[in-house]
């Protein structure tokens, strides 16, 4: 995925309240490393058998090969596979592949369509992919182009009880699971603890993360909504999400001037264009990190008055800063009040 990341933007905080109480840490394991074109971050409370060195090794062999599959940055990924496939017959795909897409095509159709992982041709044509900058705005006539080559409905995923494939209706489509790949990296990470009987563990991939049960304090995990800036990393809100999956979705950081006016990353299917309201930030509270990366990315297309809208018709926890003549205004549903700490 982009090299070209959002930077973290949700990030741990080391908790200071409780000072006063007597140091009672348990050991905690913690490793880092780089992954789909951004970092990631794991922290197990107690023991992991084979210790750091395993934790490391395998969290990495894990994402290392998530991201073969998915990458549309590696031409020889699964994904890029089947987006060189240039016919509409179908191409056989793992049970993961299949997962992710079925899943991103179902947050696709809840947000009607705003979320599109066939978005891909639009996203390369306005300098976001894998290819190069434009040099110049493309032209309504390159739009119409790229935009006659997306749309969910067009994408199918058959799954039997041995194999899977994919097809799509026009042979020259573009599937790109970016906006998806680190929420899904999160949830695989977070099954493979769960599987080795780890159930103290904060997993962060960029802006998504999963985490369950207490920190090293026996505190609940606590995580940081960043203030929108350019510059330094200052908190907007602290959230307790008790279990379940958060991800970040930010206009803020991932962008470029071209003209002088500034082009963000996520594209509105409906238009073909970067979006331009000003919705800077989303934060979705879900069971799966793969569905909290997904509508926050949705909601960033919807912009704030939509989002909102959207997010207390679905009952979703959302959190949303938007840009104001002067500074920022947060706003967030009722289903997310549960979680705010300050
Ligand atoms: P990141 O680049 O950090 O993953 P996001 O999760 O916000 O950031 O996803 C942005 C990426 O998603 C873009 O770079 C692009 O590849 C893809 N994208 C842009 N617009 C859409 C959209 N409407 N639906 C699905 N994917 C999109
Ligand atoms: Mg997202």
């Amino acid at each position: 995925m982009s090299l070209n990341k959002r930077a973290i933007i949700i990030f741990a905080l080391t908790l200071l309240w409780g000072c006063d109480k007597p140091p009672t840490e348990r050991p905690m394991l913690e490793i880092h490393g780089r992954t789909m074109g951004t970092f990631y971050g794991v922290k197990v409370v107690g023991d992991f058998p084979g210790g750091e060195q395993a934790l490391q090794s395998q969290v990495d062999g894990l994402l290392k090969h998530y991201n073969d599959e998915i990458s549309t940055y590696d031409p020889n990924s699964s994904l890029s596979k089947f987006n060189q496939f240039n016919s509409t017959q179908p191409f056989p795909i793992s049970q993961d592949m299949a997962d992710i897409v079925i899943s991103s095509v179902r947050v696709g159709e809840r947000t009607h369509g705003v979320l599109d992982v066939t978005v891909g041709p639009l996203v390369n044509l306005w300098g976001f992919g894998p290819d190069k900058r434009p040099i110049k705005t493309p032209t309504d006539a390159q739009i119409a182009a790229a935009r006659v080559k997306v749309g969910i409905k067009r994408l199918h995923v058959d799954v039997s009880s041995d194999h899977a494939t994919m097809r799509k209706d026009q042979p020259d489509m573009y599937v790109d699971l970016s906006t998806v790949g680190e929420g899904f990296g999160a949830d695989k990470v977070a099954d493979f603890l769960e599987s080795r009987g780890v159930h103290n563990y904060l997993v962060e991939i960029a802006g998504a993360s999963r985490s369950r049960g207490l920190n090293a304090k026996g505190e609940p995990w606590r995580l940081a909504i960043q203030k929108p800036t350019d510059e330094i990393e200052e908190v907007q809100a602290i959230v307790q999400p008790d279990g379940r999956a958060i991800s970040t979705s930010g206009s803020y950081r991932n962008y470029y001037e071209l003209d002088g006016k500034r082009y963000s990353h996520i594209i509105d299917p409906v238009t073909g264009k970067p979006i331009t309201h000003k919705l800077v930030s989303a934060t979705v509270i879900t069971p799966t990190a793969l569905e909290a990366d997904g509508l926050d990315t949705a909601l960033m297309v919807m912009g704030p008055e939509k989002a909102l809208a959207f997010a207390k018709e679905q009952h979703l926890a959302v959190y949303l800063i938007s840009k104001t003549d002067q500074g920022f205004k947060a706003e967030y549903t009722d289903a997310f009040k549960p979680y705010l700490v300050k």
